[in-house]
């Protein structure tokens, strides 16, 4: 890493992993980022986690692709074979013209033959809200149609789905920071040590200074030593655990009266419904002592002021829309939005998820959430957009696409960014449909898993390359900029989308990302008020902003809800079984999720060096006398299988991991954990339940 203050220029950027989007300066030598520092951004007062702080080495990392590259008339079967090191036994080297030629000629034959529901887009999070927008846009004005998704659908989507539905807006309420003005906060399946590092110093603060810090999470976690309460709840009850704590508000009358008639409806079947959850009923089901549940109950909805945080341990099953309706119940029931230190606030993932979202990289919704079933959204966009209709079905989910192609419903992918090869539930199932497709292009930094099934690979650039804004979990939206030139002939993302798109016949002219913003802000009013200069000159603005010179409003939601008559609503939820129970076969629950050093599939973390230096082996952690009980040691081989497949792993004792469970982090090749979830998914949401899955872990037999 070298020394500090030894650089020739720096650059102010944001952060390229999670969803805190934290302010960062990239310091630069020789056209190296040499090393980062944290700045006083809006999320982050000048702090960074470990992967802000080393973990940007990836981009200049030998494995970068820097030319595009075409598929070998004579190259072995498509699967995942390739040596990123060595890729020209599969690929040969195209000039960016042979390679665009051919990657939107494909598309073209087969959206002319087959129509365009042939051919299917994920997008990135990791990309610039304009890119997000470009993509969705190609896709639908492109292939006249909605089949477009990204990895929103394997975190939030429930979350999503049930803010939509109960308060009509998508996006937290509050700020994180907003914990500061709280006096109690729940954490519920969110991880904030591990996944979103820097939040959690602001919740270690808050519960420093006294703020009672209420904990939910079925594994133990860093955040268990600053909490008043640590609620170890058994896997996938959270719908049990929460109605018994909304029974005991509802029975011991601590609810807003004034409030929930101001400002809800639905409550009456709320209450009604709460009625047979009592905790003496709920404590053999969730493992949580009544006493306990009646505790917490008292302790928020007394407080003066209470905010909700959660993550994926919530959203990530076929109930996940559930788990968010009772969340959103619990706060409104409470009187606990709306006002400083209160809030509903879902703990966004990649750093641009929010942004991707609002953009409209989702199946169904254009930009900012105007559903593709509108016929005036439809037509407001058909104005704006001047070419093509927009059309009125709702798309294919990333799931549902790998299905799709197995069903021969869809024979080409543009896939920018994402990794379903690791990503998705069931990967090898994911895979298959890979190999399968007639026509794949990928667009990416280094040669995923993903890429290793295209037909074209287009080089891209990573984040410190590239001109663009994101949006973080607290809708605020920053302003990225380029510290280094992309390797080579990689490009940015935005102008290859663009390429494409005239390639398809598309009547496309922009030149920089500040048109691409400009012509979002037309149909976004999310943007209101919001302009390129603005972001170019104060790095970061939230929305909603009520005037040119107005930071953004932290809170929102003080007067009303934009639903229907303003009213946010209560929506009952009631206990369903996880899709696939344990049973002697399949003894045990497998969860997976993220670990501090290494994010999402490892495509970046894992080519930084300090971070591949702290955690370099994949592993799986389970509680030491589960360990014993199976005869395995700590740092042994063990193996773990689901009815969908088998990985060998190194075993980590972890006294967090309940006796009946074990925790395989998601980032690594060699043991990947999605050959094992179940791609079983919420009906509402469609996001699959990577939380729950019966597995049967044994020591693994030497080779
Ligand atoms: Fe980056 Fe998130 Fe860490 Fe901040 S907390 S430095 S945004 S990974």
């Amino acid at each position: 890493i070298g020394d500090t203050e030894d650089y020739d220029r720096e650059v102010n950027s944001v952060c390229p992993y999670c969803g805190v989007g934290c302010q960062l300066s990239f310091k630069i030598k020789d056209d190296k980022i040499k090393y980062v520092e944290g700045l006083n951004g809006p999320a982050n007062e000048n702090r960074l986690c470990v992967k802000g702080r080393f973990g940007f080495d990836y981009v200049a990392h030998g494995h970068r692709l820097t030319k595009p590259m075409i598929r070998r008339e004579d190259a072995p079967e498509k699967g995942l074979n390739v040596d990123p090191a060595n890729p020209w036994t599969h690929f040969r080297e195209a000039t960016w013209e042979e390679a665009l030629d051919v990657a939107a000629g494909g598309m073209a034959k087969i959206r002319d033959e087959k129509g365009g529901k042939g051919i299917a887009g994920f997008g990135s999070a990791k990309c610039s809200n304009e890119e997000a927008y470009l993509f969705q846009k190609l896709i639908r004005q492109g292939f006249g149609h909605n089949n477009v998704d990204h990895c929103t659908r394997l975190c939030h989507a429930s979350s999503v789905a049930a803010l939509m539905e109960n308060v009509g807006s998508a996006a937290v309420t509050a700020t994180f920071n907003e914990i500061e003005n709280a006096d109690v906060a729940i954490v519920i399946g969110a991880n904030p040590t591990e996944n979103h590092p820097v939040a959690a110093t602001y919740f270690k603060q808050f519960a420093k200074r006294g703020g009672k810090l209420i904990v939910m999470d079925p594994r133990g976690q860093g955040l268990k030593r600053h909490a008043s309460h640590m609620l170890q709840f058994r896997p996938g009850a959270d719908v049990s655990m929460l109605n018994a704590i909304m029974n005991v508000i509802v029975e011991e009358g601590l609810y807003d009266q004034q409030y929930i008639e101001a400002f809800t409806e639905n409550w009456d079947a709320m209450k009604s419904h709460l009625k047979d959850f009592t905790p003496e009923k709920m404590e053999e089901i969730c493992g949580i002592p009544a006493a306990t549940l009646r505790e917490v109950a008292r302790e928020f909805a007394n407080a003066r002021a209470g905010m909700i945080f959660w993550g994926m341990g919530v959203s990530q099953h076929i109930h996940g829309t559930d788990n968010s309706r009772c969340l959103i119940s619990l706060a409104l029931m409470c009187g606990h939005v709306g006002r400083p230190g209160t809030g509903l606030h879902p703990l966004r993932g990649q750093n641009n998820v929010q942004g991707a979202s609002d953009a409209g990289m989702i199946p169904m919704f254009l930009p900012d959430y105007q559903s593709v079933e509108d016929d005036g959204v439809r037509s407001a966009f058909k104005d704006i957009w001047k070419q093509g209709d927009v059309d009125s079905q709702r798309g294919l989910t990333v799931v549902e696409i790998m299905d799709a192609i197995h069903d021969g419903q869809i024979s080409s992918m543009y896939i920018l960014g994402e990794n379903p090869a690791m990503s998705d539930p069931d990967a090898g199932h994911a895979r298959d449909a890979l190999a399968k497709l007639e026509h794949l292009v990928v667009q990416d930094i280094f040669l995923t898993e993903t890429a290793n099934y295209a037909d074209v690979i287009l080089p891209a650039s990573a984040w410190a390359e590239k001109t663009g804004t994101v949006t973080n979990t607290n809708r605020q939206v920053q302003m990225g900029r380029p510290a280094v030139a992309p390797p080579g002939e990689a490009r940015e993302d935005w102008a290859i989308t663009v390429d494409l798109a005239k390639r398809l016949g598309l009547d496309w002219s922009y030149t920089h990302p500040r048109e691409v913003f400009a012509e979002m802000k037309l149909s976004m009013k999310s943007l209101e008020n919001i302009t390129w200069d603005r972001l170019e000159t104060e790095n970061a603005v939230t929305y909603p902003s009520l005037s040119a010179t107005d930071p953004g409003q932290p809170i929102v939601f003080s007067d009303g809800f934009p639903r229907s008559e303003g009213r946010a609503k209560f929506t009952p939820a009631s206990i369903i079984a996880p899709d696939e129970v344990p049973d002697t076969e399949f003894p045990m629950i497998l969860t997976t999720g993220r670990q501090l050093e290494h994010w999402h599939t490892g495509s970046m973390t894992r080519r930084a060096t300090v971070l591949d230096a702290v955690e370099p082996e994949a592993n799986a952690s389970m509680h030491p006398r589960t360990l014993r009980r199976l005869g395995i040691e700590p740092g042994e081989k063990m193996t773990i299988e689901t009815r969908r497949g088998s990985i060998s792993i190194m075993a980590r004792a972890d006294r967090a991991v309940s006796e009946d469970m074990v925790f395989v982090p998601f980032a690594y090749v060699e043991a990947a954990a999605n050959m094992l979830t179940n791609p079983a998914l919420d009906p509402y949401g469609k996001i699959p339940e990577f939380k729950f899955s019966a597995c049967r872990v044994s020591k693994a037999t030497q080779e």
